[in-house]
């Protein structure tokens, strides 16, 4: 299937590594121009010379940006770089876990400016543009989380939730211009976070880091995490020209972990 956003330009936030990453692969591998934004600018750049090389046949550019996302500053500069963005992958790390009785105000602000005001921001600034337009993807990367809270992510629970709340609203005041707005929930995939959780997780439970993973991958119906790869062609459907009637949804990308019908 031709997903159809062969030169479109797409801005694509923690992208250095892990699900951001694979969502620039896959919109790059379908002729997308990406722009990728992640704090180190010289895993930045190394990350964009392997999806050039990988997309080269497709036409797509790929420039990086490094920056902090979740500032001000940072944001300016990603979106000075990409221009009019038609696609934007919101994403950047995850709030740290722990006990709420242990979080202050700031640890609270800090969540609800990476996992919250951050993608609002960005598309605050981006979806007039898009509807002006009349095309525009935003696709914003939360948790499974939002679905099932997490016992030890009470930040990311209660961050991500505000941000799924305000793109319910939202996404149907700007599909009538075909701009939409998904939110795609990754349960387990195999990256470096997943790894840090099962460590602090085992830690806990007074489990060795492997032995946690190997229990979490048995418990999971699918018998496996997920993997980026997986991730990022799903975001890449998402982005495409065939999604104009979706919007609004919060997509469970988790092996059927959660156990729920619907
Ligand atoms: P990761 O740690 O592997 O990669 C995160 C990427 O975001 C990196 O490129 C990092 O450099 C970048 N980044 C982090 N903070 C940033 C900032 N302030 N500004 C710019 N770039 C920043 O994480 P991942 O596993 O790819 O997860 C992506 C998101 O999905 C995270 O919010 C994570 O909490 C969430 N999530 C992941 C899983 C999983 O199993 N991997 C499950 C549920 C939720």
């Amino acid at each position: 299937m031709d997903l159809g956003i062969r030169g479109k330009k797409a801005l694509v936030c923690g992208a250095s590594k892990g699900l951001g990453r694979a969502c620039a692969e896959a919109l790059a591998m379908e002729g997308a121009h990406v722009t990728i934004v992640a704090r180190t600018a010289a895993d930045l750049e190394k990350t964009a010379g392997e999806i050039r090389v990988m997309a080269a046949a497709t036409g797509a550019t790929v420039q990086a940006v490094a920056c902090d996302i979740t500032t001000p500053e940072g944001r300016a500069l990603a979106l000075a770089a990409c221009g009019e963005p038609d696609i934007l992958v919101t994403n950047a790390g995850g709030p740290p876990p722990g006990d709420f009785r242990d979080w202050e105000r700031s640890d609270w602000i800090a969540a609800l400016d990476a996992n919250m005001l951050t993608p609002i921001e960005l598309i605050k600034a981006t979806v007039d543009g898009m509807i002006a337009r009349k095309f525009g993807r935003i696709v914003n990367i939360t948790s499974a989380a939002v679905k099932a809270p997490l016992s030890n992510l009470g930040l990311s629970n209660g961050a991500r939730t505000g941000l799924t709340g305000f793109v319910a609203g939202l996404s149907r005041q700007v599909v009538a211009h075909n701009v939409t707005i998904n939110n795609l929930l990754p349960g387990p995939f195999d990256t470096d976070r997943l790894k840090s959780n099962f460590a602090n997780m085992a830690k806990t439970a007074g489990k060795t880091a492997e032995e946690m993973t190997a229990s979490r991958r048995k418990a999971n119906p699918a018998k496996r995490f997920g993997t980026p790869a997986e991730f990022g062609a799903c975001c890449a459907f998402l982005c495409s020209t065939h999604t104009s009637y979706m919007t609004g949804q919060n997509i469970l990308l988790d092996g059927g972990d959660y156990p729920g019908t619907m």
